[in-house]
């Protein structure tokens, strides 16, 4: 079957077939936290016997604050004698035939090796014939199960600590293994080998998109520069490694991938061969789009194209839009249904709700029903743009946790609706907001902004106070101040920082 080509129920076939196993035979006996929380409320594997009986089980609700607690009981760990006993029958069977196999293989090898060897053919010039031979029993179980490399949510809804979640081998061999498709989404499945090159400008550390991009483009396999952004190698030497790799593909988040191009704009440098920008790890809108290719046009690109991709640490995966939907303004996210099973919360009459995140394959940190606190909106329809049939979430992604919705002064404020307001205004090309102040003496927003040239700064202030007010539900900002583009960039950290501080909250309770 194709992969972006099968009808919903034949997806959703696949995805209930894969659940069902998934929790029979890695989640009820593995899972310390689901494990226990089954048995506490009765929970039987074969209660769950497709996505929809998951969507029964109020008690399976996870969020941040849970994992943070405890971390390790997240992470799929098999004990020999549960190894041995649980689901399915064939596991142990086939343990102890891998290590017969082992065994025995190595008597018939060596015949058949000398026997070839005698003849005079292409394989006696290629020398011994190697049989490939299984990997034995422990050597499985722990490509399997063992963790291997951390990635780790920003840690902002946890006081600045952040939760780490495991990929195991298997985890990893998943990911490269989806090289291809990822490639096929941008439009550069067609590519030579010694075309397909990436720059990495995110920043090296456990950020989940780092990993995701080497992953992928060992899949393909693609060549990948590592830069770290601006704090790996530096602003300057990225650049350089840039022009000279003749790179057809950037990624990064989106802050420093406009500072990136901006500095490249500046040097008068040569990005002609870049073709498709990726952006992770922050919301992307229309005006952000039109800046970056507006300064790839500037670098000599021809017809480059923005992406926005859509991932979080939890579901241990990111997902891009198709080119072609890019190209549009952007139609949605592509989801892979047999990695896991979104669920809209409480939608509303534009069917946006909560997006709802159930893991339903590998090992390593796995979670059900994780509550990502984003809104969106899931579609089954065929993409409107490239045709494919994987289903698609459907931006604008807003997030409703604590970073923000905010209490100031006694009034909500939601800060999508903030973000908005600069975001979406053609004079600002920087902002900040700052939240002072403690509930005593009185807690204050100051907002800084940095404006294009030539314009009237005083009349661009009124209508960003006049529109903030609007979109903080009648809350003013106490001062508004006009930085220049270079003081406001140092200030929100875009080279320094593993992402831009927009919104500071400098309250001591917060
Ligand atoms: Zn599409």
């Amino acid at each position: 079957m194709q992969w972006d080509t099968m009808t919903r129920e034949q997806y959703e076939a696949l995805q209930d077939r894969q659940l069902k196993r998934f929790i029979a035979e890695e989640v009820y006996p593995f899972h310390p936290y689901y494990g226990d929380l089954f048995r506490k409320h009765g929970i039987l594997p074969r209660h769950i016997g497709s996505v929809s009986d998951l969507r029964h089980f109020s008690e399976l609700f996870t969020t941040k604050t849970i994992i943070a607690a405890q971390p390790e009981a997240f992470v799929v760990q098999p004990t020999p004698k549960r190894v041995f006993l649980s689901p399915p029958r064939t596991r142990p069977l086939v343990l102890v035939a891998r290590e017969l196999a082992r065994a025995g293989i190595a008597i018939p090898n060596l015949l058949f090796d000398q026997t070839l060897n005698r003849l005079p053919s292409l394989l006696y010039r290629f020398g011994r014939v190697q049989l490939p031979r299984p990997l034995s029993a422990k050597a499985f179980l722990e490509y399997r199960y063992a963790p291997h490399f951390p990635t780790g949510t920003t840690g902002r809804s946890t006081g600045g600590v952040p939760t780490v979640f495991w990929f195991t081998g298997v985890d990893m061999a998943r990911m490269a293994k989806l090289g291809s498709r990822y490639f096929s989404l941008l439009g550069m499945g067609n590519l030579q080998p010694q075309e397909r090159r990436c720059i990495d400008l995110f920043p090296v550390s456990i950020h989940l998109a780092d990993l995701f991009l080497r992953e992928v483009s060992r899949g393909v396999p693609a060549m990948v520069f590592p830069t770290g952004g601006g704090k790996g190698i530096g602003t300057e030497r990225s650049l350089r490694v840039a022009e000279a790799s003749e790179a057809r593909l950037l990624a990064g988040v989106p802050d420093y991938v406009e500072r990136f191009l901006e500095y490249a704009v500046d040097e008068k440098r040569n990005l002609s061969h870049v073709e498709r920008v990726i952006l992770g790890g922050d919301a992307v809108g229309p005006k952000r789009r039109e800046s970056i290719i507006e300064l790839l046009r500037k670098c000599g690109a021809m017809d480059p194209v923005v992406i926005a991709s859509y991932g979080f640490t939890e579901a241990k995966i990111a997902f891009i839009e198709c080119v072609e939907g890019a190209r549009e303004g952007g139609v949605g996210y592509h989801v892979f249904p047999e990695l896991g099973a979104v669920e809209i919360l409480d939608p509303d009459p534009n069917s946006r709700g909560e997006v709802c995140w159930s893991t339903i394959v590998g090992a390593g940190t796995v979670v059900l029903r994780y509550r990502t606190g984003d809104h969106a909106a899931f579609s089954w329809e065929p993409c409107p743009a490239c045709g494919r049939t994987l289903p698609r979430i459907v931006g604008p992604i807003t997030r409703k946790t604590s970073d923000m919705i905010k209490n100031i002064a006694g009034t909500l404020v939601d800060f999508n609706h903030v973000c908005e307001v600069f975001e979406n205004d053609a004079s600002v090309t920087e902002w900040q907001v700052e939240i002072v102040g403690d509930k005593n003496a009185g807690e204050r927003i100051n907002v800084f902004v940095a404006l294009r040239e030539g314009i009237d700064q005083d009349a661009v202030c009124w209508r960003l106070v006049s529109a903030f007010k609007t979109a903080a539900d009648g809350l003013a900002p106490y001062t508004i101040r006009v930085f220049s583009h270079e003081e406001l960039v140092v200030r929100l950290g875009i080279e320094t920082e593993l992402k831009a501080q927009r919104i500071k909250d400098l309250r001591k309770e917060a």
